[in-house]
């Protein structure tokens, strides 16, 4: 088995083709005729941009518009006159078209990959695929034709340029594998756009492996098996099938209300943790976005975000949800998220100490410029602010008291907001569960925290291996704060949510749904199996499970019981 980065979900059964890279081996000469070599140059840019945008137009088809646009971004780079015109002066100076494009180019990648920026290496690789590309028209070496790949063929490369891609044929192409690569690369990006299986960063992939073996790639792990037996296959054979079919299933889902199967309407939203993750939002159909983790804005850097820079964050994600909730989560520092320019002392108990809500009561300036961020974006949106980790009614007054002040700066200078932003609370401490009744008074909503809540009703910290068995929101008493949450929220007419990680669990949600739930709130990736898991259930069946759990003494009569069920 080969080892690499699982880039794009699914499992691919077939033959490996290598992609060999070229050999663009060429003698550097010293030119006489300098216009024509210049023009040589010119003919091989011209040929180049109508390659590109022929690849381009088939991209646009099988991977969609986003993918096709990256093709044609090459166009705009080699278009661009500071690399023409350098190019030219060397030629102009005797050099061959070959050695002045590779010399340019080199120059440019070797400047963009010294960088720690993840868009800045990804322009290098770009740049290496146009230089590939020119070269060979300038040696008149013809491309490797992937279009012509047979069915059930696994991709093997050092890399998966956006050129090489446009050949691909998603009905022949059914896993890639690459030598370099993460995550973010070009390569997993148009993978998944093409929804082909692919494993990444796949050490000395081109040598290990070689054309016309059989391999499995698992997308999912990241991992490449080799010489399968026909129990391998027919194994993964059927785990893709039941890949697919899921995958098929979940798409039903997409576009449609979030609903039980009686008809009772749920709001579906994502946890996010920064502007663009709104946008994966909108892509994975989500209702809006149930939380907003700021603490982003404030790590990886030396120094506190001005509000300005907050406000751009915040209003960003608002226009990209038109109009869809936002709630904002103020800072929720300390305890497993540090951030070490606000100098916080060491503490023997972190996540009992000064942390949260807690340090931004006593930061008050700090604690102003965010929320004073917060209500100027509230001008672009459905925007509400949330307080973390509350555990007296004193503490979300305060809160509260500091939202008016910062009403009044704003006021005071005309800027817009809006006077009406909700102001919620997430439960997440036992405290706040215990206390529902008192806060529900006084909050425009709750948010349960599910992986806080239950760290703090169990007093367990999930880190520690030895009091891991504690930490389960299916402990009767995690399930009794939640069920108590929800009903002092609905005693009191305000919507409750959840966005904690058990929001997304099948065995969690008919008790969700039975206890009253009005938001669910999970990651981008969960949305639509969430919505299928709340539509398989009707109010009557939900409640019966709840009714049956909330009878139970122990954590594994419950997971034993609710396993036997979804
Ligand atoms: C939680 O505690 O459940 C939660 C959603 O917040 P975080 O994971 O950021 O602490
Ligand atoms: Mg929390």
């Amino acid at each position: 088995m080969l080892k690499g980065i699982g880039a794009s979900e699914g499992y691919g059964i077939g033959k490996v083709l290598i992609i060999e890279e070229h050999t663009l081996e060429y003698t550097p000469h010293t030119v006489s005729d300098v216009d024509a070599e210049q023009q040589r140059y010119r003919d091989a840019v011209a040929a180049f941009i109508e390659q590109t945008r022929e690849q381009a137009a088939a991209l646009r088809v099988s991977a969609g518009a986003k993918e096709a646009e990256i093709m044609e971004g090459h166009i705009g780079i080699i278009n661009d006159p500071a690399m023409g015109t350098e190019i030219e002066k060397l030629i102009a100076g005797g050099t061959c078209a070959e050695a002045a494009t590779e010399q340019m180019f080199d120059m440019f990648i070797s400047i963009f990959s010294m960088t720690d920026d993840d868009m800045t290496r990804q322009r290098a690789a770009d740049l290496k695929d146009i230089k590939t590309a020119l070269l060979s028209i300038l040696l008149g070496i013809s491309e490797v034709k992937i279009s012509d790949a047979p069915a059930g063929t696994v991709l093997v490369a050092k890399e998966v340029t956006p050129s090489m891609t446009a050949g691909i044929n998603k009905e022949n192409i059914v896993g890639i594998i690459t030598e370099t690569g993460s995550q973010t690369s070009h390569s997993a990006i148009l993978a998944r756009a093409m929804e082909i299986p692919a494993v990444l960063s796949v050490p000395n992939a081109l040598s290990k492996l070689s054309s016309g073996e059989q391999v499995i790639v698992d997308g999912k792990l990241g991992e490449v098996i080799t010489a399968p037996s026909a129990e391998v296959i027919a194994d993964y054979t059927a785990r893709r099938d039941a890949f697919l079919r899921e995958k098929r299933e979940l798409e039903l889902y997409r576009g449609k209300p979030t609903a039980s199967a009686s008809g009772e309407q749920y709001e579906l939203c994502c946890n996010i943790g920064s502007p663009k993750d709104a946008g994966k939002a909108i892509a994975a159909d989500g209702e809006g976005v149930g939380l907003f983790r700021t603490e982003f804005l404030f790590m990886d850097r030396t120094s506190l975000p001005s509000e300005d820079e907050q406000f751009e964050a915040y209003k960003a994600a608002a226009q990209i949800l038109k109009g869809k909730p936002l709630i904002i989560r103020t800072l929720d520092i300390g305890g497993d998220k540090e951030i070490p320019y606000l100098g916080l002392e060491k503490e023997e108990n972190p996540f009992m100490g000064f942390r949260a809500i807690r340090y931004c009561l006593k930061n008050r300036e700090m604690f102003l410029s965010q929320i004073k961020a917060i209500l100027r974006a509230s001008a672009f949106g459905d925007v509400r602010i949330m307080f973390p980790l509350i555990t007296a009614v004193e503490e979300l007054r305060e809160g509260c008291a500091l939202v008016e002040e910062a009403k009044g700066y704003l006021r005071a200078s005309s800027i817009a907001f809006n006077e009406d932003i909700p102001v919620g609370v997430m439960t997440e401490t036992a405290a706040s569960g215990v206390i529902a009744d008192l806060l529900a008074k006084e909050a425009d909503f709750f948010s349960i925290g599910t992986n806080d809540l239950t760290g703090y009703t169990m007093a367990c910290d999930r880190g520690n291996s030895d009091v891991g068995y504690l930490y389960s929101p299916f402990q009767p008493s995690v399930l009794r704060m939640i069920r108590r949450i929800i009903a002092c929220g609905t005693a009191e007419g305000i919507p409750v949510g959840m966005c904690g990680e058990a929001a997304a669990n099948p065995m969690m949600i008919p008790l969700l749904m039975s206890f009253g739930l009005t938001e669910f709130s999970v990651s981008a990736v969960s949305v639509l199996k969430v919505r299928k898991n709340i539509n398989k259930w009707t109010k009557a069946e939900a409640d019966a499970v709840a009714e049956k759990v909330m009878a139970m003494t122990t954590e594994k009569e419950v997971v034993d019981y609710l396993q036997s069920i979804v």
